[in-house]
């Protein structure tokens, strides 16, 4: 899958700032906060940083930009093309019809291919089910599976807890809308987040689950895991690194590796059990 976006995004940006210019007695509130040990004495480490923005606002100096990029529709084919791409994300916001329907009028003459496509949204209020209904139309001759993935609370849910809420209602509020396709949860999702949602009714009952068709799920059919996993899987994959700046494969680590696949196991089994799969 490769993500995309139709406008500037939160995902689709990094961190940047001139390390020079920081003064030496600096007591670096920024590489405290970062959850994905991205700052160090040289600045952003740019593969690192997933443009959370925590660090944005913590300089006292104000030194820390952002860097944001979009896809340009007419890049775009050429690359799922040529990268055998068979799934497609697409961030967007309420709002943002036209380039919405360029990107996906860019995306056309491939999506016979793809397998699947996840649109992920943010709340974006009142007006939010009427364009999610208004995107539906647009794909509407698109044949694969299609994932409307609710982006409560954008890359929060290594926070805590709470961070979870906005993702359970903007979920609840999808899947009450009926589209086609599947509902899954993100933005603010952690280990709290499918216990939550069973508490809400908003998995399938199991015999909801025994008649229901792919094509019309009567609950919620998944979690994203972005920010709480990366935060959880981190600490083992940073040990991956090697001196000379290249990554070693993990699996040239088989310890590590199925370590790092019991915790993801963990994470995920309870949502397979409440969504009864
Ligand atoms: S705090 Fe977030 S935006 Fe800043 S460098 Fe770290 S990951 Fe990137
Ligand atoms: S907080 Fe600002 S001044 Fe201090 S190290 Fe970070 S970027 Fe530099």
């Amino acid at each position: 899958m490769v993500s995309l976006n139709d406008g500037e995004d939160p995902h689709f940006r990094k961190a940047t700032f001139d390390i020079t210019r920081c003064p030496i007695d600096c007591d670096r509130p920024c590489e405290k906060i970062c959850p994905a040990a991205a700052i160090d004495s040289t600045g952003v480490l740019s593969d690192r940083c997933y443009g959370c923005g925590r660090c944005l606002s913590i300089c006292p100096l104000g030194l820390i930009e952002e860097a944001a990029y979009v896809y340009q529709p007419e890049t775009v084919v050429p690359m799922v093309m040529a990268a055998g791409i068979d799934a497609v994300e697409i961030h967007t916001q309420v709002g943002r019809l036209e380039p919405f329907r360029k990107l996906w009028a860019a995306l056309e003459p491939v999506s016979a291919g793809l397998k699947l496509i996840a649109v992920s949204c943010p709340d974006g209020g009142e007006g939010m089910i009427d364009y999610l209904w208004a995107l539906q139309d647009l794909m509407q001759g698109y044949k694969g599976a299609r994932i409307w993935q609710t982006d409560g609370r954008p890359m929060s849910g290594d926070i805590g807890g709470g961070a979870t809420r906005a993702c359970l209602n903007l979920g609840e509020k999808v899947l009450n809308a009926g589209l086609p396709g599947f509902v899954q949860l993100a933005g603010g999702t952690n280990d709290s987040t499918a216990a939550k949602a069973r508490d809400r009714g908003l998995f399938a009952t199991p015999v909801q689950t025994s008649v229901q068709t792919s094509a019309q799920p009567s609950g919620l059919a998944g979690i994203a895991y972005g920010s709480y996993a990366r935060s959880q899987l981190q600490p083992w994959l940073s040990q991956l690194e090697q001196p000379d700046g290249s990554t070693r494969s993990i699996e040239t680590d088989p310890e590590l590796l199925w370590a790092c696949v019991a915790k993801a196991k963990a994470l995920v089994s309870p949502l397979k059990d409440f969504a009864g799969l």
